[in-house]
């Protein structure tokens, strides 16, 4: 390694140990302001185009949780990650399903019959159960992932009844251009949901994780309800895309 690389290794850890007290900053007082304690919160660090190398520093600072994106990159980085819970928490394809099974604790992104359908068939091939969330299209955008609100509880109910899923909770991605208030106004209509289907009560489905909030608003999502924030940027620094 050349010696510019390495200090530009070196800073990088640097702001990485800055930016991770902070979050977990503000992540603490999010979580008090909402009545909760900071354990009951789970950060977990997106790890999407970030080295092998910086991921493992975040996980000797603390991080218990990554979340990828791509099957791809996650397969490459697969053997390198130091001990760590993994998590999908991108778009999934179904021909990529068998990849990640036996890989990845949850499944965050689960937005279709088909796709649900798939992962109980690899798991159950694989002779597992997995955790899934349900996604939604919270926003309504178009050609983004994601349930419409109101074909959730119909995809809750197939999902509920495949024998190798677990249904663990909710995941959401806001609008990415929304002003802050309808943010905040899009976590609260999720609080909502998952606050309803955990008063149901419904077989299968136990409704653990809210998650949502990214660097830009994670705080706003746990003062929203969340319990489970996913960030990348504010920990690793801006992607760099090779
Ligand atoms: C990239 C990504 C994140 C983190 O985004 P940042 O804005 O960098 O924190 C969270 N969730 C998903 C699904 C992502 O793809």
């Amino acid at each position: 390694m050349t010696e510019k690389l390495s200090s530009e290794l070196e800073q990088r850890f640097l702001d990485m140990e800055e930016n991770y007290k902070r979050i977990r900053f503000e992540l603490e007082e999010a979580a008090i302001a909402s009545g909760r304690s900071p354990e009951e919160v789970t950060l977990l660090a997106a790890t999407k185009t970030v080295p092998v190398e910086v991921i493992n520093h975040g996980i000797s600072l603390g991080i218990r949780h990554i979340g990828e994106n791509r099957v791809q990159e996650l397969c490459e980085k697969y053997e390198g990650y130091a001990p760590v819970d993994l998590q999908f928490i991108g778009h999934l394809q179904t021909n990529k399903v068998r990849q990640v099974i036996g890989k990845v604790s949850m499944i965050q992104s689960v937005d279709s019959e088909r796709l649900a359908r798939e992962i109980s068939r690899q798991a159950e091939k694989a002779g597992r159960t997995m955790d899934i969330l349900i996604e939604v299209n919270i926003g309504r955008e178009e050609n983004k992932s994601g349930v419409l609100p109101e074909a959730l509880p119909e995809l809750l109910g197939q999902a509920a009844a495949m024998p190798r899923l677990r249904v663990r909770g909710l995941m959401a991605i806001p609008p990415a251009d929304a002003e802050k208030a309808d943010t905040i106004r899009f976590f609260s209509r999720m609080t909502q949901y998952f606050i309803d289907i955990k008063q149901k009560s419904i077989d299968n489905v136990t409704m653990d994780y809210l998650s949502m909030g990214m660097s830009a608003d994670f705080a706003d999502a746990i003062r929203a309800g969340a319990n489970l924030v996913r960030v990348g940027s504010a920990l690793f620094g801006p992607r760099i895309y090779r």
